[in-house]
């Protein structure tokens, strides 16, 4: 090969870490518009339309354990399907970009609906700082910051915080099922923060337990409100 290949291929291997050149939905080659995803791929992200629907089944789910002002899980997380495959590799293969584009898409979405108009800082469920360290990024943290540019809204991540290590959610039996979940989060907010209105953003949501623990702890501060993001919903 000569230099100039070399270097060229050097930057095309760089560019490929950055923005695969194909589909991570399909392995189909990207056109130059397309961007980690092919336009057959994200059509095939089903939309649960919540975001057009309120009352819905996250506001519901929330409403007698702990009330929020607005709530959406934008996709339908099905067994085998497209979207569980990004989320895998969004949390275990490194693909942080995957995260901010569907943010990104869902949040265009929203801005029509005008739900979260009003909204003061977005927060993404916190990552346990060894957990953090591990991963290399928090994944909800990615989703938000797509949300963020899209909804220009600013991203805090310096109010809510995971105090508690769960090290596996798939072995733990009856108490430690308890501590899972209490406790679980806290908060550092200081006057300016009091008032405001927030949305928790998270990747899944399945049972909602994490979440009610982060709504909880958020309404700790005097006047705060809460709404809920979710990228998906377990169906
Ligand atoms: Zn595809």
């Amino acid at each position: 090969m000569k230099p100039f290949a070399i270097t060229q291929q050097f930057f095309k291997d760089i560019t490929d870490l950055a923005y695969p050149s194909s589909c991570l939905g399909c392995g189909t080659p990207l056109t130059d518009s397309e961007k980690s995803l092919c336009i057959n791929c994200l059509v095939k992200l089903g939309e649960t339309g919540m975001h057009k629907t309120e009352p819905n089944e996250i506001t519901e789910l929330f409403f007698n354990k702990s009330p929020i002002i607005h709530g959406c899980a934008y996709y339908k997380y099905i067994k085998g399907g497209i979207l569980q495959r990004l989320i895998h590799d969004l949390k275990y293969r490194g693909h942080p970009e995957i995260g901010v584009l569907l943010g990104t898409i869902a949040a265009r979405a929203i801005k029509k609906s005008e739900i979260f108009n009003g909204i003061d800082f977005i927060i993404p469920v916190p990552l346990h700082p060894r957990k953090l360290k591990t991963r290399g990024y928090n994944q909800s943290e990615k989703i938000a910051e797509g949300l963020s540019q899209v909804l220009e809204i600013p991203l805090n991540t310096d109010i809510l915080f995971k105090t508690y290590y769960n090290e596996t959610q798939t072995k733990k039996h009856r108490i430690q099922r308890y501590i899972n979940s209490q406790n679980l989060f806290s908060v550092k907010y200081s006057p300016e923060h009091e008032g405001k209105h927030y949305l928790i953003v998270d990747d899944v949501l399945t049972t909602g337990a994490t979440l009610e623990s982060c709504i909880n702890e958020i309404k700790t501060i005097p006047g705060a409100l809460v709404s809920v993001f979710t990228l998906a919903r377990a169906m």
